[in-house]
């Protein structure tokens, strides 16, 4: 993928992936023509805050916009829908409400996402799933006025929505398929200690259950949920947070491999096309630090390979690829829970810290430190970061951690 003879690229889609590509593609010097295309309105926001400031109203439109430098140089397509891709012609297929209009392009940048897993129940009022602003603020409006909410699914979302019900007062109960939620991403010790701040604080969470049925009142709103064990629990609203899935129907009829997400190399670049690379949470790669296929779903990672995948288009990457110790954050309670690095596969954990709220967890792997993670430590976790990814020893991390926990004492 020579890259250098790029002069029209275009970005398909513009959150923090696409947007992290159009900046660095103009900070490494491109002066080609540049489009990004969206199907949603307006400028790129912080798609984290869906579930959190959004959500309990504290934060509009404007307050979660992503800054947008004044000299991009780029044609914004918003409210337009990227339909196909035509890899031979090397052109896009798009719509708008005034019509369909194929867009050609040398560079393409894949930066479409994600998409939460829809609701396999027939029950469609009062039932919710969480992806963009406009999910989020439709979930708000209902949200105010719910007397108690059921949330299908333990994980950061539906953890994070729990602890939203909290601030705003309304009784969650979240309904978790696992024997422990989040056990499989922060290890046994950092779930057990998230599961008991949330019932700390009055959420219920019933582990190890399914949802057998979603029953309707007269109205045909959710009224309540019967679970695999004949448990009824009444609900106002339903928030179905069982994941998310790779945003590919556009790439279907290409031929390229997108089952697990897009399939790149490990330096980004979609494989069987020339000068088309991916980036974020439709990216799955081949992250040479691991030496395995990884899709990553955290906000960091999508700006980073962002950026990566920009310099890859203009030949001007590392040749060593895009490797990374992901990292992502989650908003719960008001505290900040932190990970970095893969406790996949750990055979060490060691509690550094536990005092109230807080927890420091350092995870190793034949005594090699693979992932630390915590909530309620300040900058403990990202100031670790360089440990984790230059896999120092275990008694190394542990010191290095008890001792940026020293201050706090
Ligand atoms: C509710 C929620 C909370 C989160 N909280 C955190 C958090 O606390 N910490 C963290 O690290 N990560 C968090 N994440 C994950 C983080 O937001 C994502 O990893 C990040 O947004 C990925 O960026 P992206 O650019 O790859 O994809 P996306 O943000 O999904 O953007 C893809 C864009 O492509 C557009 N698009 C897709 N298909 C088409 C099409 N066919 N035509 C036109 N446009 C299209 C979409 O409209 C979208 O704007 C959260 C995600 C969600 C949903």
């Amino acid at each position: 993928m020579p890259g250098v003879c790029v002069q029209k690229i275009i970005v398909a889609g513009a959150s923090a992936a696409g947007l992290s590509a159009a900046r660095e593609l103009r900070r490494r010097g491109f002066t080609g023509a540049l489009t990004l295309v969206d199907r949603e309105e307006g400028r790129p926001y912080r798609r984290p805050e869906v579930s959190k400031g959004v959500l309990q109203g504290l934060l509009s439109r404007e307050d979660v916009g992503v800054p947008w430098p004044d000299d991009l140089d780029l044609f914004h397509r918003d409210a337009t829908e990227i339909d196909s891709l035509d890899t031979h012609a090397r052109e896009l297929t798009v719509s708008t409400a005034s019509g369909s209009e194929r867009l050609p392009f040398d560079g393409l940048v894949v930066a479409t996402g994600a998409t939460a897993r829809p609701s396999p129940f027939p029950v469609a009022r009062g039932v919710h799933t969480l992806r963009t602003f406009a999910d989020s603020r439709r979930m708000q409006a209902e949200l105010a006025i719910a007397r108690r909410v059921v949330i299908v699914g333990g994980g950061f979302i539906g953890l994070e929505v729990a602890a939203v019900c909290h601030a705003l007062g309304t009784p969650a109960i979240v309904v978790e398929a696992a024997a422990a939620p989040l056990a499989s991403v922060l290890g046994k010790e950092l779930s057990a200690h998230m599961v008991r701040l949330h019932t700390d604080r009055g959420v219920r969470i019933d582990a190890e259950a399914t949802v057998a049925e979603v029953h309707a009142g007269p109205d045909g709103a959710v009224r309540a949920v019967t679970l695999a064990g004949g448990t009824t629990l009444q609900t106002d609203l339903l928030l179905v947070a069982i994941g998310s899935r790779p945003e590919v129907g556009w790439l279907a009829d290409t031929g390229l491999d997108v089952v697990q997400g897009v399939r790149c190399d490990h330096t980004l670049a979609v494989e069987g096309l020339q000068n088309v690379v991916a980036a974020g949470d439709v990216a799955a790669w081949t992250n040479p630090r691991y030496d395995r296929r990884m899709r990553v779903e955290h906000w960091t990672n999508a700006v980073d390979q962002g950026m990566y995948a920009a310099r890859r288009l203009l030949g001007v990457h590392d040749e060593a690829g895009f490797s990374s110790a992901p990292y992502f954050w989650s908003d719960q309670f008001g505290m900040r829970l932190q990970s970095v690095g893969s406790t996949l596969d750990h055979d060490e954990a060691v509690v550094v810290e536990q005092d109230g709220d807080r927890m420091l967890v350092v995870y190793g792997r034949q005594g090699t430190v693979q992932a630390v993670a915590g909530i309620a430590t300040g900058a403990a976790v990202i100031r670790l970061r360089p440990l984790v990814e230059a896999g120092v020893d275990m008694d190394t991390a542990r010191a290095r951690a008890g001792e940026l926990l020293l201050p706090r004492r």
